[in-house]
C-alpha cells in the first residue's frame, strides 16, 4: 500500500481528535506537528509558554483543596468514567498514536489498552489505599499509618509512549487525591489534548472539580518551569537520562519529590538450554518492535558460546522477513523512526560499533526513501560484538541489537549489569537453577527481570521502573501509589496515663 498523503493523514488526525472532543479551532497555532509516517506536518498547534505554568499549577492547587477531602472510593468514580471514555475512543486514540509516533495499529491499540487497564486497576485501588496498624510498646496506645493526598503532580512524558505514561501517573494520582499538570513531549501534542479532552468530559460527567487534569503543550522550557514550580509536590518525569540528570537535582533542590523513569539498555541472557524458537520470537519482538523505540527495547543479547551462532542465524533469518513499512498498512511490524535525528543516531552507532570491532550481520539500511523522502524507515540491525564496548554501553534509541558471547553464567550476569542503566532484563533458559540465579540478589540489577520472555511489554499490574541511570522511580501497579501520597504516623493514647516511649521518665 502506498504511504497516505499528507492531506489524508491530516484529515484522519483531525477527525480522530474531534471525536475525542478536542476543540481544533482553540488548538490552532503556528507550531507544526510532524507525522513520522510521512515526515510531513499533520497540523499546527498553539504552544504554551513557561509563563503559563504557574497559573496552571495554581488552578491545580485549588482543585487539590477540594479533591483531597473527597473519599477515595468516590474519586475512583471519576477514573471509572475516564476508563469508559478511553475504551469508547480507543480507535481514535490509537489512530492518533499511530499518526504522531508511527506505531503499528496493534501496538497503538495495545498502548491505549494500557490506559484502560490502569484505570481499572486504579478504581480497585481507590478502596485499597491501606495503612498499617502497628503494635505500640505503650499500654493503651495504638500506632497506625494513614495515607493522605500529596498535592499537585507534574507529569513530563516522552514521545514514545505518548498516552500510556500519562495514564500510569494520572489514574493513580487522581484516586490518590492529586490533580495532574501534564507536559507531554513536544512531538506528541495531539494525543495529549485528546486524552485531556476525555478527562475533562469525565470530570464534567462526575461533578469533580475542574482543573484536576490540565495539559501544557511545549518544549523543555515549559518542562523546566514545571520542574521549578514550588506548587508541584511530585514531579514524574519520563525521558532520556540526559533530561533526568537536569530534572532530578532541580526538584531535589526545592525539596520536591521526583519520580524518574529514564533510559534503558536492556539485555537478554540466552543459556545453552534455551528453547531457541521461543527465544527468537521473544528477542525479535523486544528488539525490533516499535522500531526499537521503547525504553524497554532489547538492545543486547548475551548468548552462550555454544548457542550464539545458531541463535544469530535464526535472528538474522527472522530480521530478513520483518515487514518494514508504513504503520497504516495492516501487515507492517516495523514502522518508522521518529525523526531524522534518530536515523543519524542509529547510523553513528553502527559506525562506532564497526570501529569497535563489531560486524553488522543484518540490517541498518534505509527503506522507502523515494516514496517518503521526509520519513525515516530503517531495517532493524543486528551487530556481532567481540565484547561490551563503549557504544554497547550507551542507549541508542533505534533498532540496533548487539550480540555478545559468554562462557559462564557469572560472566553473563556481570555483562548484563555492567552498563550505566538498569531498567529491564531477561534470561532465556530451561534450567531452573540458572533462572533463579539470574533473579537472585546477586543476579540482574534491573528493576525488571524476566524469565523466558523479552525485556519489553510490561503489564500495568506490576510496579514499573529501573535502577541506576534509569532513575529509580516506580509507577503504575503494585504499591507504586505510595509515591503519590504522603504518609502520616499516628499514635493514639486511650490509656488515661502518659507513659513515654523507650521508658523515658519526665516527672512533673
Ligand atoms: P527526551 O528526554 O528528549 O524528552 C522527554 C520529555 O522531557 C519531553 O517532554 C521533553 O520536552 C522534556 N524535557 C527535555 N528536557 C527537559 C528539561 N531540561 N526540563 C524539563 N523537561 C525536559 O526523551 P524522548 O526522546 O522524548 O524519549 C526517549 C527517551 O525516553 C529514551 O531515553 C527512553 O528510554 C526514555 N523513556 C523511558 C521510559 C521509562 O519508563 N523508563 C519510558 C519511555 C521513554
Amino acid at each position: 500500500m502506498p504511504i497516505p498523503t499528507a492531506e489524508e493523514l491530516s484529515r484522519r488526525a483531525r477527525d480522530a481528535a474531534a471525536r475525542c472532543g478536542v476543540d481544533l479551532d482553540a488548538l490552532a497555532g503556528d507550531s507544526p506537528v510532524t507525522s513520522p509516517v510521512n515526515g510531513r506536518p499533520l497540523l499546527s498547534v498553539r504552544r504554551h509558554t513557561a509563563a503559563d505554568v504557574e497559573p496552571a499549577v495554581a488552578r491545580a492547587g485549588e482543585a487539590f483543596a477540594a479533591w483531597r477531602t473527597v473519599p477515595a472510593p468516590l474519586r475512583g468514580g471519576l477514573v471509572r468514567r475516564l476508563g469508559e471514555l478511553l475504551r469508547a475512543h480507543a480507535d481514535d486514540l490509537a489512530t492518533l498514536v499511530t499518526l504522531e509516533v508511527g506505531k503499528t495499529a496493534s501496538e497503538a491499540r495495545g498502548e491505549v489498552q494500557e490506559m484502560v487497564d490502569v484505570c481499572e486497576f486504579a478504581v480497585g485501588l481507590s478502596r485499597q489505599l491501606y495503612g498499617r496498624t502497628i503494635s505500640s510498646e505503650r499500654p493503651g496506645h495504638r500506632l497506625m499509618e494513614t495515607w493522605h493526598p500529596l498535592g499537585v503532580v507534574g507529569v513530563i512524558s516522552a514521545f514514545n509512549f505518548p498516552v500510556a505514561v500519562w495514564s500510569w501517573n494520572a489514574a493513580i494520582a487522581l484516586v490518590c487525591g492529586d490533580p495532574v499538570v501534564w507536559k507531554p513531549s513536544e512531538l506528541t501534542p495531539l494525543t495529549a489534548v485528546a486524552c485531556t479532552a476525555l478527562l475533562d468530559r469525565a470530570v464534567a460527567d462526575t461533578g469533580a472539580p475542574a482543573a484536576l487534569g490540565q495539559v501544557l503543550l511545549g518544549g523543555a522550557d515549559v518542562g523546566e518551569a514545571l520542574v521549578a514550580s514550588p506548587g508541584v509536590a511530585l514531579l514524574s518525569a519520563t525521558g532520556s537520562t540526559r533530561m533526568g540528570r537536569t530534572v532530578g537535582p532541580r526538584v531535589a533542590d526545592r525539596f520536591g519529590r521526583a519520580l524518574l523513569e529514564l533510559g534503558g539498555n536492556n539485555a537478554a541472557i540466552v543459556t545453552p538450554s534455551a528453547d531457541l524458537d521461543l527465544t527468537t520470537r521473544g528477542v525479535v519482538f523486544s528488539a525490533a518492535g516499535t522500531a526499537g523505540q521503547r525504553c524497554t527495547t532489547m538492545r543486547r543479547v548475551i548468548a552462550h558460546v555454544d548457542v550464539v551462532d545458531a541463535l544469530t542465524d535464526r535472528l538474522v533469518e527472522a530480521y530478513r522477513r520483518l515487514p518494514v513499512g508504513p504503520p497504516t498498512d495492516e501487515g507492517t511490524l516495523v514502522g518508522p523512526l521518529i525523526h531524522a535525528g534518530a536515523h543519524t543516531a542509529m547510523q553513528e552507532a553502527l559506525t562506532a560499533a564497526r570501529e569497535q570491532g563489531g560486524t553488522v550481520v543484518v540490517g541498518g539500511g534505509r527503506r522507502l526513501a523515494e516514496e517518503a523522502p521526509d520519513a525515516w524507515y530503517v531495517e532493524p540491525a543486528i551487530v556481532r560484538m567481540p565484547g561490551q564496548t563503549d557504544v554497547v554501553r550507551q542507549e541508542t534509541f533505534a533498532p540496533v541489537l548487539y550480540v555478545l558471547p559468554y562462557r559462564t553464567l557469572e560472566e553473563a550476569i556481570a555483562l548484563n549489569n555492567d552498563v550505566p542503566q538498569g531498567l529491564s532484563s531477561s534470561i532465556f533458559t530451561s534450567d531452573q537453577a540458572d533462572a533463579e540465579r539470574f533473579l537472585a540478589a546477586d543476579g540482574s540489577d534491573c528493576g525488571i527481570a524476566n524469565v523466558n520472555i523479552g525485556t519489553s511489554g510490561a503489564e500495568i499490574g506490576g510496579a514499573f521502573g529501573g535502577e541506576k541511570q534509569t532513575g529509580g522511580g516506580r509507577e503504575s501497579g503494585s504499591d507504586a501509589w505510595r509515591g503519590y501520597m504522603r504518609r502520616a504516623t499516628n499514635t493514639v493514647n486511650y490509656s488515661g496515663e502518659l507513659p513515654l516511649a523507650q521508658g523515658v521518665e519526665f516527672p512533673l
